[in-house]
C-alpha cells in the first residue's frame, strides 16, 4: 500500500488510499500505448465516428492502426472538454482535477498558453506527468502534484477554470464541489465529462455496479451533479450527452488487442440506457 504522508494530501482515508494503489500499479497497455502514438497520456474514453477501415489493415500493421485510431478518438474528447473551458487567456490558471498521467493538461497547456496544475493521489502518475511536461520543455507552466481533489491545498480564488475528466466518481459530489466553489474566481468555469447513472432507470444496473467494482469507484447518479453544483454555487451552462458519441470507442476497443474485460460491461450499460457519458459546464457565480 502505498501511503500518503505528504502535507501536501492530507486528509487520505483508507479508500483514496486503495484507489491511489490501483493506479499507482496500473500499466494497462490501453492507456500506455495510445499515449506512445504522440506522447499526450489519456485516461479517458473517446468520442466521435470511427474509422472502421483500421480494423481492415493488412498485419503486421493492424495493430497500431486500430490503436491511432483509439488514440484520435480519445484525443477528440479532450479537445471537447477544452472547448468547454471558456476564454482563457495565457496569465490564467487552471487546474486538472484528477490528471492521470497528465494528457489533458498538456492539450490545455497547448491550447491557452496557460499555467495548469494537475493533481492526483497517485504518486507515479504524478512523476510520470512531470517527466512529460519536462520533456515537452512546457514544465515551468504545466506542474503535477499529489494532492487529494476533496482538500487541495490550493489557495482560495486562484484558478479561472477547474476540469475533471472521468475522475468525480472517486469523491463525494457535495465535497469536491464546495472545495471548487472555494478555488474558482466569481465568473470561472467548471467542467466535467463523467459517466453516471441513469435516474429515469432507477438504481445502478448489474453493468454499472460491474464498472464500478472495476474501477474501485462510485458512479453518481446525474440528478448529483445538479444538485450538488446548486448547493455549490456552480450554475450549469452547457450539458451535452456524449452517449451515443462513445459507443463506437467501446466498440472498436472491444475488437482491438487491448481489450480489459470492461468493454462489455460498458457498451451493456450505454445501450441500455443505465448509463450515460456527460459532458457537463459550470459557471462558477
Ligand atoms: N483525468 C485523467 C485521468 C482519469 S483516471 C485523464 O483524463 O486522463 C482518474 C484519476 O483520478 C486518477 O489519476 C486518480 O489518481 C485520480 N483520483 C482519484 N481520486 C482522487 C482524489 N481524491 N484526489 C486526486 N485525484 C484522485
Amino acid at each position: 500500500m502505498t501511503t500518503l504522508q505528504s502535507t501536501e494530501a492530507p486528509l487520505v482515508s483508507a479508500y483514496q488510499e486503495s484507489v491511489a494503489d490501483y493506479w499507482n500499479k496500473e500499466k494497462n497497455p490501453v492507456n500506455l500505448r495510445l499515449g506512445d502514438v504522440d506522447g499526450f497520456y489519456h485516461h479517458h474514453y473517446g468520442i466521435g465516428t470511427a474509422d472502421w477501415s483500421v480494423l481492415d489493415t493488412p498485419e503486421p500493421d493492424r495493430d497500431q492502426a486500430v490503436i491511432n485510431e483509439l488514440h484520435r478518438l480519445e484525443c477528440a474528447q479532450a479537445d471537447l472538454l477544452a472547448d468547454h473551458l471558456g476564454a482563457i487567456t495565457p496569465q490564467d490558471r487552471l487546474m486538472d482535477s484528477g490528471c492521470g498521467r497528465g494528457g489533458g493538461s498538456l492539450v490545455a497547456n497547448r491550447r491557452f498558453d496557460c499555467q495548469v496544475d494537475g493533481i492526483s493521489i497517485s504518486k507515479t502518475q504524478v512523476a510520470f506527468a512531470n517527466e512529460q511536461a519536462k520533456k515537452r520543455g512546457v514544465d515551468d507552466k504545466v506542474r503535477f502534484h499529489l494532492r487529494n481533489m476533496l482538500d487541495t491545498g490550493f489557495e482560495s480564488g486562484s484558478f479561472q477554470a477547474i476540469w475533471n475528466n472521468e475522475s468525480t466518481m472517486y469523491v463525494d459530489l457535495s465535497l469536491l464541489f464546495a472545495e471548487y466553489a472555494r478555488l474558482l474566481k466569481r465568473g470561472g468555469r467548471y467542467v466535467t465529462i463523467t459517466g453516471c447513472y441513469n435516474d429515469t432507470y432507477g438504481l445502478p444496473s448489474r453493468a454499472v455496479s460491474e464498472i464500478n467494482a472495476h474501477y474501485i469507484c462510485d458512479i453518481h447518479p446525474r440528478s448529483t451533479y445538479f444538485r450538488e453544483m446548486a448547493n455549490n454555487r456552480l450554475v450549469p451552462t452547457c450539458v451535452v450527452d456524449l452517449t451515443e458519441a462513445t459507443i463506437p470507442y467501446w466498440e472498436l476497443r472491444a475488437k482491438s488487442s487491448l481489450v480489459t474485460g470492461i468493454e462489455d460491461a460498458f457498451l451493456t450499460a450505454y445501450k441500455n440506457g443505465s448509463f450515460q457519458y456527460l459532458l457537463i459546464a459550470a459557471d462558477r457565480v
